[in-house]
């Protein structure tokens, strides 16, 4: 649907129509130039055109797993648990993701998701023979799911859990108390695996950072399956490369499905990547950290100023807000019977050239995501647009 709605965004801009595109899942900028410098240079060695060992080039395996320690205050953890965790570099976290439920699913068995989710989890739940069963996050509380209901989704056949935080695309990411409270209820069900997205962590825009559960309760990695790559906070979202990083028993399994599948990923982005420290990520994200907030903060001034304050939250992580579309004045008038985001965001891109993803394939009706990365002046009039035609003020 997107990318349906994508092409028909290009195509009325070819036909000269002002378009504002608020559909990207990805951060419209270069990447950090040392770090296109270094492909450049990397360009220069015969190896950055071969193969690459399955698992990915021990260095930039090594980074990613100090980094991740780092990042996430637990280098001073016990080396036996250190010890037991390994990373695996593949072509982009989706690829990280559809290796992992590959390995883990048997026929039936169950992953909890939460709604809204991005799209891909409950397709690649099934694609590997596996049943998705979604507990609802809901507007009213932020879109932060209720621990509780997560435990009551779980049954004799749950496999694994699947968190996203910060969210696609609710942009929200959970507190540190909810971490925790998760952390106590899911050490009672030791057979449980939780795979943890974290491809937007350094995506977030207002103190404290994201944390995780098993940074409260650090033997849960033991069954924890952690996602990330460089689509997100590098800008990079056609270099393919995605990161898992989980126990080593899980690694080997990995390995072997990877080696007969599509082999070690692409060999001169992970030299380059290898020069690429994390200070310097965090001098490229500053800047696009404080414009993500900015703009959050443009759009709660001009829902209130359009009256839609009942629908605002507000996000503090990754690029996406999620519009709640069936409380909008023009949804109302409309009275549309079950889900018609669909009809809705075409009329939308129709009527004001704003193209929004509707969320019928995230797992939640009437409502539409919104991506915070345009430039201030695009940003304001799209919501200018978005909010006149939601609120029946647009002059036709
Ligand atoms: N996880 C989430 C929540 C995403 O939103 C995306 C991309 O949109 C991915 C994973 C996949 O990223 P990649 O481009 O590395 O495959």
């Amino acid at each position: 649907m997107t990318l349906k709605l994508n092409a028909k965004a290009v195509s009325l801009a070819k036909q000269g129509k002002s378009i504002y595109n608020l559909t990207a899942g990805q951060l419209p900028f270069h990447p950090p130039k040392e770090f296109v410098e270094h492909l450049i240079d990397e360009t220069k060695f015969l190896n950055s055109f071969q193969y690459s060992p399955v698992a990915g080039k021990q260095e930039l395996r090594e980074l990613v797993l100090g980094n991740f320690w780092r990042k996430r205050a637990l280098e001073h953890l016990d080396p036996s648990i250190k010890e037991q965790m390994e990373v695996i570099v593949s072509n982009g976290a989706k690829h990280s993701l559809s290796n992992v439920l590959a390995a883990l699913l048997n026929s039936g068995d169950e992953v909890i998701t939460i709604a809204p989710y991005w799209l891909s989890y409950p397709v690649l739940i099934e694609l590997w023979g596996g049943k998705s069963v979604s507990v609802e996050a809901e507007r009213h509380n932020g879109f932060v799911p209720l621990v509780d209901e997560i435990e009551q989704a779980i049954t004799s056949k749950t496999k694994a859990i699947i968190l996203n935080s910060p969210n696609n695309p609710t942009g929200i990411y959970y507190s540190d108390k909810w971490m925790k409270e998760f952390a106590t209820m899911i050490s009672k069900y030791s057979d449980i695996i939780v795979i943890s997205d974290e491809i937007y962590y350094d995506l977030s825009y207002f103190d404290p950072a994201p944390t995780y559960f098993y940074q409260f309760q650090p033997e849960l990695l033991a069954r924890t399956i952690i996602l990330d790559g460089i689509s997100k906070n590098l800008a990079c979202t056609g270099l393919r490369i995605g990161y898992t990083i989980a126990p080593s028993e899980l690694v080997a399994v990995l390995n072997r499905l990877q080696g007969q599948s599509t082999s070690g990923a692409n060999s001169l982005v992970q030299n380059a990547l290898i020069y690429l420290s994390d200070e310097r990520i965090n001098e490229f994200l500053e800047p696009i950290c404080q414009h993500l907030r900015h703009n959050s903060e443009l759009l709660r001034d001009k829902m209130f100023e359009y009256n839609l304050g009942d629908i605002f939250y507000q996000t503090n992580g990754a690029f996406y807000f999620v519009l709640d579309l069936s409380k909008t004045p023009y949804c109302k008038e409309r009275s549309c019977k079950g889900d018609c985001s669909i009809q809705v965001c075409d009329e939308i891109l129709d009527k004001t050239g704003v193209a929004i993803v509707p969320l019928s394939d995230f797992g939640v009706s009437n409502a539409a995501r919104l991506s915070l990365v345009l430039p201030e002046r695009d940003i304001i009039k799209a919501f200018d647009l978005l909010f006149s035609f939601l609120t029946n003020q647009l002059d036709s």
